[in-house]
């Protein structure tokens, strides 16, 4: 299959995503960007075309995919009344970076909620995603576009070496805005589990009042007894080929230490924040930005770039679990296969 670019760097040309949406209608496979990550996209309701995406991805068929809208219409068309926590959730958070599981209606193929009889449901605030869905005229399910294991496609050349002949089109805007995927969060029991953190924070949940608690597996690793909440947690996901590990301390000085005494020894790759940088005194390194919004936009691309460098080990600088921490910590332990030290 030949794969059609179209290119919205610099101007949101409407005609363009009129036909990208024509394509998902066709049932075939759009890859568009939302504020959070790149998505591969498929008409919601079309169970075969959902299928396709799980084929494209390599995606293990439990691992359910989270369907966008763009309206509360939708929202009401693919899932049975909310509660009013929910219903809560949903009017502060949406249009965001924030995903809520609902109860399935019929209507939803159970290739989207991989035979759950829930969905995640997400309204993103980005506007090319936002037109897609609108000129669609139906909801769309989409991943984050990547195959499976590796990190998200936050950037069109890791998107074009992993998908181009793969689906019909590709809508490239240039870098994402926030390039951690969505918060994903289930209310049981009248408080808010967060299945998987996000830009929006535990910090945030609470701030309209609700209890929130954080699911066991976000910083831990899937036991493989219970069952788990969040499918996707249990799968290895972001991991570079070479091995990492996260080194953290509060104290800043204490942890540039350890890693400069672990990078003598062995040949490293260090990433760590762009003032540290010249702290260093190894081959490689690369910088990661300085603030937790910085690292969070870079993180992916640069995971995809570690393996090109032939080291024995690649040290990343760690950071405090509070706010966009969370997200970033449950991602990076991931990388490091829980290769974790801190001091
Ligand atoms: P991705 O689409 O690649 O960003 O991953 C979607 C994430 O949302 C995975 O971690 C899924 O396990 C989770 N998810 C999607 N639908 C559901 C659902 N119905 N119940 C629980 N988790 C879900
Ligand atoms: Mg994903």
């Amino acid at each position: 299959m030949e794969t059609k670019y179209i290119d919205l760097k610099k101007e949101i040309e409407e005609n363009k995503i009129c036909e990208a949406s024509n394509e998902i209608k066709n049932g075939n496979l759009v890859i568009f960007p939302t504020e959070t990550v790149y998505g591969i996209g498929a008409n919601a309701l079309n169970d075969e075309a959902c299928k396709n995406i799980f084929k494209a991805k390599g995606r293990a068929g439990d691992n359910p995919l989270i369907v966008h809208v763009n309206n509360l219409e939708m929202i009401k068309q693919i899932v049975e009344e909310p509660n009013d926590i929910e219903k809560n959730l949903i009017n502060a958070f949406c249009p965001g970076p924030f995903t809520i599981i609902l109860k399935a209606k019929d209507i939803i193929p159970k290739s989207v909620t991989a035979g759950l009889d829930t969905v995640g449901i997400r309204m993103p605030s980005n506007k090319v995603a936002n037109k897609l869905i609108e000129y669609a005229g139906v909801p769309i399910a989409a991943p984050s576009a990547n195959i499976s294991g590796r990190p998200s496609g936050t950037n069109i050349e890791d998107i074009k070496n992993e998908f181009d002949g793969k689906v019909t089109v590709i809508i490239d805007s240039g870098m994402v805005d926030i390039g951690l995927e969505s918060t994903v969060v289930r209310v049981i029991n009248n408080k808010v589990r967060i299945l998987r953190p996000g830009k929006i924070t535990k910090e945030d949940i609470e701030k309209l009042g609700f209890k929130v608690e954080i699911d066991k597996n976000i910083l831990g690793k899937y036991d493989g007894k219970e069952k788990v909440l969040s499918p996707g947690m249990k799968y290895r996901h972001y991991a570079p080929n070479t091995k990492c590990m996260m080194i953290y301390s509060k104290n800043t000085e204490k942890m540039i230490e350890k890693i400069r005494e672990i990078s003598e020894s062995k040949n490293t790759l260090i990433i760590c924040r762009d003032k540290n940088y010249d702290k260093y005194n190894v081959e490689y390194k690369i910088k990661m930005g300085n603030t937790l919004e910085e690292i969070a936009h870079n993180i992916f691309s640069i995971l995809r770039k570690v393996d090109k460098y032939n080291v024995d080990l690649v040290i990343i600088e760690g950071m405090e679990k509070e706010g966009l921490g969370l997200a970033l910590n449950n991602r990076l332990l991931r990388a490091c296969e829980y290769n974790y030290l801190e001091i």
